[in-house]
């Protein structure tokens, strides 16, 4: 049995004589204990970034992969063709680390997009070169877009991703919006930094029609500086909104989407503006209705952000292992997922890798 060294505790790769589970049922989704069927696939396509935002990095950068350890576009097609054919995915997002590093990314999402059943593919950014980009990969798959932007001052931009890329940043957001027929915009809000941002960076998203997503910051900061008492809560975020726009419930259904979304309207004249969504996943988590699997960009099946194992997929794939047996394996690492992230739990431990390492 060899046991393969990635800085975190993983599964042994005895994937020649793997059993089914005895309680696992041999159906082919990817069920767990709790009955929940994950149909949403991250792929972490890189653990480098250009950023070094606060709560995600740290300011020296993290120690990058060997090259040969992360996934070529090859295996990337592989795996996730297993996962959409075998599996059930349905949705694939391509995140990182920063996922417009790979110059071979829109070769990669025209390798997914030729899957039958073609799934939807999406791409989580924070839009640095996506200038010269968006097209391309509008046309290689890429159906909805996702840009991570925090503030729009350049200073506190500066301050919080720790580089003075803003403009770079919202050069891409320009070009995405020509390109996509929606784009969402991501913002963690942190307190003392860009709390006071939130109101007028809803604002200059409605103008544009843009659906702004707040996410509660979670401990997976690499300086591990999260702390529970200081974070700025979704119930916050709302009434600080409330303040300068009216917020509505959002008759849409939200079938398993971790945003909660609302309706915003003018305070003034009751006109719709547009909508807003606040993801609670520390305050009021959705780990019930959690449809996720992810794959790190070093071939790693996590059943869970906050998992403290991972599952190797790319070893045995590179040894030979066949569709059904890394299928099989994939099964066995979804069956074990934990009913919840447990952040309230006293006995929490923070995972070893951070946000950017996971792929968010
Ligand atoms: N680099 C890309 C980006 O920033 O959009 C993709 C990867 S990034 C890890 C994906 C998302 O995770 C971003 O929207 C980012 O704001 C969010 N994120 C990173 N660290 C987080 C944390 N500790 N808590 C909550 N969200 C976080
Ligand atoms: Fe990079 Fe995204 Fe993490 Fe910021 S949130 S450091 S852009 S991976």
């Amino acid at each position: 049995m060899t046991l393969v060294d990635l800085g975190i505790p993983r599964l042994p790769t005895s994937w020649r004589d793997a059993t089914l589970p005895a309680d696992r049922p041999d159906t082919p989704g990817l069920v767990d204990t709790f009955g929940r069927v994950a149909t949403d696939l991250r792929v972490s396509l890189t653990d480098r970034c250009n950023l070094r935002c606060t709560y995600c990095m740290p300011a020296e950068g993290l120690p990058s992969l060997a090259r040969e350890k992360v996934m070529s576009r090859d295996e990337i097609a592989r795996l996730v063709g297993v996962a959409v054919r075998d599996l059930g995915v349905r949705q694939v997002r391509f995140t990182g680390g920063e996922p417009l590093l790979r110059g071979d990314l829109a070769e990669i999402v025209a390798d997914v997009a030729a899957l039958d059943p073609r799934p939807e593919i999406s791409l989580t950014t924070n839009a640095i070169g996506l200038d010269s980009r968006a097209e391309g990969l509008r046309a290689a798959g890429v159906d909805r877009i996702n840009v991570s932007l925090d503030t729009l001052d350049p200073d506190t931009f500066a301050r919080l991703a720790r580089r003075p890329y803003l403009e770079r940043t919202l050069a891409g957001i320009e070009a995405a919006a020509r390109v996509f027929d929606l784009v969402k915009i991501n913002a963690v809000l942190v307190r003392g930094v860009n709390l006071d941002h939130a109101a007028d960076l809803l604002s200059w998203c409605l103008e544009r029609g843009f659906e702004l997503r707040f996410i509660e910051q979670m401990p997976l900061d690499a300086d591990h500086a999260w702390d529970r008492t200081a974070m700025v809560t979704a119930a916050e975020v709302r009434g600080l909104l409330g303040e300068r726009f009216d917020l509505g419930p959002d008759a849409e259904p939200r079938d398993g989407a971790p945003a909660e979304r609302f309706v915003v309207r003018s305070r003034d004249t009751g006109e719709r503006l547009g909508r807003v969504g606040i993801i609670a996943s520390v305050t009021e988590p959705f780990c019930g209705d959690c449809r996720r699997t992810r794959l790190t960009a070093e071939g790693g099946i996590r059943d869970c952000l906050f998992a403290h194992t991972e599952t190797d997929l790319l070893g045995p794939l590179r040894e030979g292992a066949s569709d059904a047996v890394l299928a099989d394996r994939w099964r066995t690492a979804m069956w074990g997922k934990r009913a919840g992230h447990g952040m309230d739990d006293p006995s929490f431990v923070q995972p070893d890798r951070t946000m950017s390492a996971i792929g968010g």
